[in-house]
């Protein structure tokens, strides 16, 4: 059986192309050497697929930026703000697009989540200008490369039909006008890529989605085009996320002599599945998960791929990964310090190739039952380990009754309650956290080193608060916050102090480009031993007589960046998180916090790739904050913060939330994310953010009163609050301080009533 996988990590096991890519970018190394670090990673992420075992190396997986961005480059699609006069497409114009050009203030393209990942891609923008040609052939290159080193060669690129829809059209262009010239490349690529090549992969992922009728419409005739110029290679189809569902059809019928399906989070019955597969057809098998970091259940999928082989004959099933393994990190090898018994559960890109090939290799008749029967063992330990299972923990969840899902009263009560806290009409607030200066980095790092104590460290995250409360009253603003400086990072944070989270020492994933991420690793029940926050909260409090907001991440942006265990469903573990962060709402109200803002900056994000499964979804999601929040006293006001403006279709979920207070970005949508309030009248109190802190910006004074009178339009001013977009830890006190005044100053002048007048 043959075996391979759809992608392999390009960062490297190190971080070697982050490193080399910011070096490169920082004038420190050049071209040749740039270009010399990332063949040395391809050849390594080669040699790992062929020492595992694997029939095929894949190619043209590996990028400088971003896999979507390679078919821009490919394809000749540069904006024309690039200036690009047809040619070719070299680094230099490569890293504009992606990272703008500091010197002629040319804005980079925009960048976002590629499908329900945390990966980002940079969004295509097709205009009628566009003049699709081939104007980067690294493919054919990288593949050449492999093909002359030895390799057996699957060179693998992003499909037509995904990419036209996750373009941008510019001013309202319609890209799938340029389809047919952009197949033209396609073709040409193909053709090229198949004398050297058994399968060519095309990745279809778009097909998993609620698919728009227009893409529907242009697949057939597309693949029609490309199965015919593929020459002796065939295409495999690849598509991954979920369920086909609906798009089966034109998967089945695309003429493509294999298609590749996500066994993981695709949800196929089988025997259903097989019936309609045409004769012919090869299946690739994804049952190794791409997304996360536990080991497979080996045994389980042996059954799964026996099915599969008596049903379509000897050669027509390959074994794979669910998806490309870019969203999982290397070398489970070099976790030299997480705890045995964990380590033994999980398994990286390196691992999870191993396993693909035991499978394969099984399927072929060799005996594997030792290492099967290892994982097995593995699997069984995990489940019946206490570091896996809490039955206080369990027991609770299972207890969760209807009456915690509710605050004690509705909102226009609680809102009478709340008026003792006394604030002004348009309240100003942040949203947490305040510029992480080098100073606060340095003593985190010594801390971290043991060059400080505890108590060192402890003294002087006091003295960080004490001027961050002084900085707020000087300002003016009227509820105040702590600063975050005890945090680097918003889930990291809280993790470590949770029983249930382990983490890696080099875990990394790549975010974009040259940023990687290192999620914590849920894997067992989640409970909280001890407070969190508390001792940073009242600290601020105790300084001041304004009202200080108590800040603490929701369970559902903590789940979501996190990698989570996949025995037991999403929402008991975010229930299991919500009920832990409940217990710190109630220590800080209880010690006199009147105000608690819970983040949920990841709501959006955490939602199925399919309509279909949103309700669901949101039902839990919203579910597990209100648990969070209604232990609280009416008088005690709850905030919420989501960082994104795209919400017309959650907008009911998120009034169902029922926090006090909200706030959301907008500024740099011009508050056009307030349309989805025109239709629906959002119940509580707002703060649309009026401050973009993504950019060092100083908005002035007059800036913000526009945008406010504008936000008034939407939202009665009795329920408007007035606060920047997101959390100032990126920023720079030197423009934190005069924004916040403009921010403070345009409050006021908008202001019909002061402090105490009703
Ligand atoms: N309280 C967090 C902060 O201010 C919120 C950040 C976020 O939602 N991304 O940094
Ligand atoms: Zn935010």
């Amino acid at each position: 059986m043959k075996k391979h996988i759809l992608g392999f990590p390009r960062i490297g096991p190190d971080r070697e192309l982050k490193w080399a890519l910011e070096s490169y970018w920082r004038g420190t190394c050049n071209q040749a050497e740039l270009v010399d670090s990332c063949r040395q990673l391809r050849f390594n992420n080669w040699e790992t697929q062929r020492k595992a075992g694997l029939s095929y190396v894949t190619t043209g997986d590996f990028s400088l930026y971003d896999h979507v961005l390679d078919i821009t480059a490919m394809i000749g699609a540069v904006p024309e703000r690039f200036e690009y006069s047809k040619g070719i497409v070299d680094e230099t114009l490569y890293f504009s697009m992606a990272r703008g050009e500091k010197g002629r203030d040319v804005l980079p393209m925009e960048m976002t989540k590629w499908f329900n990942t945390n990966y980002h891609f940079i969004v295509p923008e097709i205009s009628s200008q566009t003049n699709p040609r081939l104007s980067c052939s690294k493919i054919l290159e990288e593949t050449g490369e492999a093909v002359q080193a030895g390799y057996s060669a699957k060179p693998v690129i992003v499909g037509p039909i995904t990419y036209l829809s996750l373009c941008k059209g510019v001013n309202g262009f319609d890209c799938w006008e340029k389809l047919d010239s952009i197949l033209d490349v396609y073709e040409e690529v193909i053709s090229r890529l198949g004398k050297d090549c058994e399968w060519i992969q095309i990745d279809e992922p778009i097909l998993c989605t609620d698919m728009a009728e227009t893409a529907r419409n242009y697949f057939p005739a597309t693949y029609q085009r490309l199965n015919k110029v593929s020459g002796r290679a065939r295409i495999l189809l690849a598509t991954y996320f979920d369920t086909l569902d609906d798009n089966l059809d034109l998967a089945l019928d695309s003429g493509c002599p294999g298609l590749h399906l996500d066994l993981v989070r695709g949800r196929y019955l089988i025997e259903d599945l097989l019936d309609r597969i045409p004769k012919g057809m090869v299946l690739s098998a994804g049952l190794v998960e791409g997304r996360n970091i536990w080991k497979t259940d080996l045994s389980r999928s042996l059954v799964v791929l026996e099915k599969m082989n008596r049903h379509l004959g000897d050669g027509n099933v390959m074994v794979s990964s669910s998806c490309s393994l870019l969203h999982c990190p290397v070398d489970l090898e070099r976790e030299t310090e997480i705890d045995a018994e964990i380590k033994n559960w999980m398994a990286f890109a390196v691992q999870k190739c191993e396993e693909i090939s035991i499978l394969g290799d099984s399927m072929g008749g060799r005996d594997c039952s030792e290492i099967i029967e290892a994982s097995h063992m593995a699997l069984e330990s995990r489940r019946s380990s206490g570091l896996v299972n809490d039955p206080k923990v369990q027991i609770r969840s299972g207890r969760v009754e209807e009456d915690m899902l509710h605050r004690n009263s509705r909102y226009p009560v609680r809102r009478k309650e709340q008026a003792r806290l006394n604030l002004p009409e348009l309240p100003t607030t942040t949203i947490g956290s305040f510029p992480q200066t080098p100073e606060i980095r340095r003593e985190r790092s010594r801390y971290r080193k043991g060059e400080i104590s505890e108590a060192e460290y402890n003294i002087f995250l006091k003295k960080i608060i004490l001027q961050n409360i002084e900085k707020q009253l000087e300002i003016g603003l009227d509820v105040l916050v702590h600063g975050e400086p005890e945090r680097n990072d918003m889930v990291e944070y809280f993790g470590q102090q949770l029983r249930g989270f382990s983490f890696t020492k080099n875990g990394w994933v790549q975010s974009y480009g040259s940023r990687c991420v290192k999620p914590p690793v849920i894997h067992g029940d989640v409970s909280r031993p001890v407070e969190m926050t508390t001792e940073w909260i009242i600290y601020a409090q105790f300084l001041t007589r304004k009202p200080l907001k108590g800040m603490l991440t929701g369970p559902v942006t903590m789940m979501c960046w996190s990698f989570v265990r996949d025995d037991i469903e999403p929402r008991e573990i975010c229930r299991q998180l919500a009920l832990a962060i409940r217990d710190e709402v109630l220590d800080l109200e209880k010690k006199g916090i009147r105000i608690i803002q819970i983040d949920e900056a990841a709501l959006s994000e955490g939602r199925p790739v399919k309509k279909r499964d949103r309700g669901e979804y949101l039902r839990w999601a919203v579910e597990a904050f209100r648990l969070v929040t209604s232990g609280v006293e009416d008088s005690t006001q709850i905030h919420t913060h989501m960082c994104y403006s795209e919400f017309n279709d959650m907008i009911e979920a998120i009034a169902d939330m029922d926090a006090d207070v909200i706030s959301i970005e907008s500024s740099r949508s011009k508050m056009e994310l307030l349309d989805a309030f025109r239709d629906f009248e959002y119940p509580n109190e707002i703060g649309p953010g009026v401050y973009d802190i993504h950019s060092p910006r100083v908005p002035s004074r007059e800036e913000l009163v526009g945008l406010l009178a504008k936000a008034a339009e939407y939202i009665p001013k009795d329920r408007l609050w007035v606060n920047p977009d997101c959390g100032l830890k990126t920023r720079d006190w030197k423009e934190v301080i005069p924004a916040l005044e403009n921010m403070v100053a345009a409050a006021r002048s908008l202001r019909t009533r002061e402090k105490g007048l009703d």
